[in-house]
């Protein structure tokens, strides 16, 4: 009989708390149900202590998201641990997830204490979140470079204090497969009471080796598996959800285990996280790539049209990937298009579905033939929660080879227009500079990068913008066959949320207080005209 190995998603917080990945409460939310479609059976949602949006947003996901259980981070200390069950009281499944250093070389340097005290403060800790939760599991840090059998009586001081889950975490990413796996064996063996315990991997991708080892810890006896979208995380990273579990999926023969994942969902969920955090997704990287499915040899492309298993392993679909299919024109109607929608797994409510359809006829208008791609690129422009307070009327920009580029933009802000323009060494710098001068905060890029969606001269822009406002990154990302434009729009989508964060948290809404009013320009900047 196979078994179910679980999937324990912290992409909201082992992921998020590396460079670059930051997201704030609605990204978080929005996350988070995609990773309920998904169907991971476990979500860390984050660490309560760590800070106050960590910890509104455990709040947050444990008062929406049902399904599945909502694990919160905290250390093995008093502070922590009430902390995080004060975030996690309206979960439907609540977890606390502690964890203690175990290692020689974290006693010794980090913590500064001697194995009694460590085994002391573990029973102590485990059985503190007992006592509040139902569900505890507990983490030996740095397991993977912890004497075994220390290991060992940690892991049973754990149990034996209640706790539900052990996490055995190759912290910094140095364990081979074999070592990874023989210690999940070895503590499965020497543990008393491990059957009603389940065991669980956390890997590191410092040796690229995050997905193996993954691999090897369920060998090991592991029955569940720590993991994020598009493998984000510290420093290079965490085992990546999709990786392992179409590993799993492709390859039932070589381990008896399955996950409850819909593999339909993964590509959707990784472009979500790119769209979310402004992070694209490398052009090679397994499973979710461009490139993934791509067939560029001309031998290899012929073996697929014969058929395609002489070169694929997994289809396209299966993973939730559009394949380049010409689906809709001009004259598809909304119909049509929400349709269309749903079989690339968006359900889209009624305001989004007529935002999607008035970018649609933008996109029609222009482009013969519209793709599933151009669909999701059009998505992905945004149905955040977060309202718009400055809306698009006009990009308009002029360029040359020789001398400053010129940009013209109108915004409106409930029902009022404004206008400016701007001139900088390039057109999108331009255009960035006019939105500044009408939302009255200048931001600073941290980020740019532009992709094409679609093949050849047909293929439109997607521009991802990172920039920082009051200190704090923001992210937009927006498509358009004119990259100035998608530019413009995409630094406004950043622009606007700065703004939403700064009203939402009451700090006084200078950004998008003092929009500067058309009329009020007397073209200063421009006296010879443009
Ligand atoms: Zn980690």
């Amino acid at each position: 009989m196979p078994e179910k190995v679980f999937v324990f998603d912290t992409t909201l917080r082992d992921g998020e708390q590396s460079p670059g990945c930051s997201m704030n409460l609605a990204e978080k939310l929005e996350m988070a149900r995609q990773l309920d479609r998904l169907g991971v059976d476990i979500m860390e949602a984050g660490f309560p202590i760590a800070s106050q949006g960590d910890f509104e947003a455990v709040k947050a996901v444990s008062a929406e998201i049902r399904r599945p259980v909502i694990a919160a981070l905290a250390r093995a200390v008093p502070l922590d641990i009430n902390r995080a069950w004060e975030a996690l009281k309206e979960a439907e499944r609540p977890r606390i997830h502690t964890f203690l250093a175990t290692s020689d070389i974290h006693l010794q340097f980090k913590l500064r204490k001697t194995r009694a005290q460590i085994l002391k403060q573990i029973s102590e800790a485990v059985g503190l979140a007992r006592s509040l939760c139902a569900d505890v599991e507990f983490s030996p840090e740095d397991a993977g470079r912890t004497d075994r059998n220390y290991l060992v009586e940690c892991c049973h001081a754990a149990v034996e204090a209640g706790a539900t889950v052990l996490n055995l975490p190759d912290t910094v990413g140095y364990c081979f497969e074999s070592e990874y796996e023989q210690m999940f064996a070895f503590v499965k063996a020497r543990v008393p009471g491990m059957d009603k315990v389940i065991l669980s991997t956390h890997t590191h991708n410092d040796l690229g080796l995050a997905v193996a080892n993954t691999l090897g810890g369920i060998r090991g006896g592991a029955r569940q598996v720590e993991c994020t979208i598009n493998g984000i995380g510290e420093r290079a990273g965490n085992a990546a959800l999709e990786e392992f579990v179409m590993a799993l999926h492709v390859r039932r023969d070589a381990v008896p285990v399955f996950t409850e994942i819909r593999t339909e969902e993964l590509y959707p969920s990784s472009q979500m996280l790119s769209r979310l955090t402004g992070v694209a997704v490398q052009r090679n990287k397994a499973i979710v790539g461009l490139n993934a499915f791509a067939h560029e040899a001309g031998i290899h492309q012929d073996g697929v049209l014969k058929n395609a298993i002489t070169y694929e392993i997994m289809k396209p679909e299966t993973v939730g990937m559009p394949s380049n299919h010409i689906v809709l024109g001009k004259h598809s109607g909304r119909h049509a298009l929400s349709k269309r929608f749903e079989d690339l797994g968006y359900q889209l409510t009624k305001p989004e579905l007529e935002h999607a359809y008035e970018a649609f006829c933008r996109l029609a208008d222009r482009k013969k033939q519209v793709y599933d791609e151009d669909l999701i690129a059009i998505v992905d422009e945004g149905f955040h929660n977060i309202p718009e307070m400055f809306t698009v009327k006009l990009f308009q920009s002029v360029s040359s080879s020789e001398g400053r580029s010129t940009a013209t933009v109108e915004l409106e802000k409930e029902g009022e227009v404004f206008h400016d323009s701007a001139t900088a060494e390039g057109p999108c710098d331009a255009a960035f500079r006019a939105v500044d001068r009408i939302t009255g905060v200048p931001g600073t890029i941290v980020d740019f990068s532009v992709h094409t969606v679609g093949a050849g001269k047909e293929g439109i822009a997607e521009v991802s913008v990172r920039a920082r406002f009051e200190g704090r990154e923001f992210s937009g990302k927006s498509v358009s066959h004119n990259v100035v434009e998608a530019a413009g729009r995409a630094y406004l989508q950043a622009a606007n949320k700065a703004a939403y964060e700064v009203k939402r948290r009451g700090e006084g809404a200078s950004v998008g207080a003092k929009p500067v009013h058309a009329n009020a320009i007397v073209d200063r900047f421009f006296p010879g005209g443009y």
